[in-house]
């Protein structure tokens, strides 16, 4: 147990990333209170239902009152609203951060709103699962896992460092990345292929076959995780794709030329292109284990499949 780094957390927006950091700021003791708000009287009460925060409010302003650090956990194109919301009613000296998958977005429409006297470090914890909701989180979800911290221009060196240590005592690993970077390293890393897996599950579902168990059963590993992430909250993906635009349509466009050109190689049958492609992607995977970024096991360490 450390001790606690904020007096008051606030959550704002009980989802899978605001009840999963619930759970680790309370295993960690990082806070002296956590107070939560949900948009419905459904969610809140579930939350309540739970015990998942000290005090769960009916209000926004009512749950950031006092509160140290503020973090919004709503889908990122709920953040404004969220904002104009909280805003007069901030402590001064407070924090207000989020956990927006798409940083320049939020940066754009939070920083207008962020009065004199209270600072803004926004973030975004690399983890999540295809769950959503208060009951989804757990509070090892963040363990080992990264947190990237985007602070905005001429923000001050204490407030970034004191959320720092909050992410490392709820167990991840911490870098600090400029916005826009942010942006086109997770279009990369994420948003296309969230987009590509939601395509590959529309085109199995068109082809009727979707539902025939022979496709999961058969499927081993591959059609089976694009499923899953498939099965991700459609909000919160409408609005990824809604405000990280440019770098996702950046990389849809390299992603479909080489997608035309080793269509191109099946139909001549240049095996030369393919197998050098197969080859240089393979190297890429040998590379990230050799980085102790993911495990050499067949499978990823699962179970067989069947
Ligand atoms: P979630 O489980 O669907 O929860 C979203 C929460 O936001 C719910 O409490 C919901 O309230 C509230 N909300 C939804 N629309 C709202 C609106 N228009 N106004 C006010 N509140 C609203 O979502 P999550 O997975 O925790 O995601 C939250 C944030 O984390 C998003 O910005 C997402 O980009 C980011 N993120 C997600 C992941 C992931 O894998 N899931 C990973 C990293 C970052 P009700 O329940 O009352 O509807």
């Amino acid at each position: 147990m450390s001790a606690p780094i904020y007096t008051r957390i606030a959550l704002i927006g009980l989802g899978l990333i605001a009840s999963s950091m619930a759970h680790a700021i309370r295993r960690g003791g990082l806070a002296g209170e956590i107070t939560g708000y949900a948009r419905s009287a459904e969610t809140r009460e579930t939350a309540r239902r739970i015990n998942l925060c000290d005090r769960v409010c009916d209000t926004a302003a009512e749950a950031v009152q006092d509160a140290d650090l503020v973090v919004l956990c709503v889908p990122v194109g709920a953040m404004d609203a969220v904002m104009a919301d909280i805003a007069p009613v901030l402590k001064p000296g407070a924090t207000v951060s989020d956990v927006g998958s798409v940083k320049r977005h939020v940066i754009d429409v939070v920083q207008p709103h962020i009065p004199e006297g209270v600072h803004f470090v926004p973030a975004h914890p690399l983890a999540g699962t295809e769950h959503s909701g208060p009951e989804a989180g757990f509070a090892e979800l963040y363990d080992n896992r990264w947190c990237l911290l985007v602070p905005v221009e001429g923000s001050d060196r204490a407030p970034v460092d004191r959320l720092r240590q909050l992410w490392e005592g709820m167990g991840a690993n911490v870098d600090e990345m400029d916005a826009d970077h942010h942006d086109l390293v997770l279009a990369v890393t994420s948003h296309a292929p969230h987009l590509i897996a939601y395509t590959m599950v529309g085109v199995a579902d068109d082809l009727r076959r979707v539902t025939d168990s022979e496709v999961i059963k058969y499927s081993a590993a591959g059609f089976r995780d694009f499923t899953r992430i498939a099965a991700s909250d459609p909000t919160m993906w409408r609005d990824v794709f809604l405000t990280n635009k440019d770098a996702t349509l950046e990389i849809l466009g390299r992603f479909t030329e080489e997608l035309f050109a080793l269509q191109r190689a099946i139909r001549t049958g240049d095996g030369e292109h393919l197998h050098q492609y197969f080859t240089r992607t393979r190297a890429i995977r040998r590379g990230i284990i050799e980085a102790g970024q993911d495990t050499a096991a067949p499978n990823f360490g699962r179970e067989t499949t069947s």
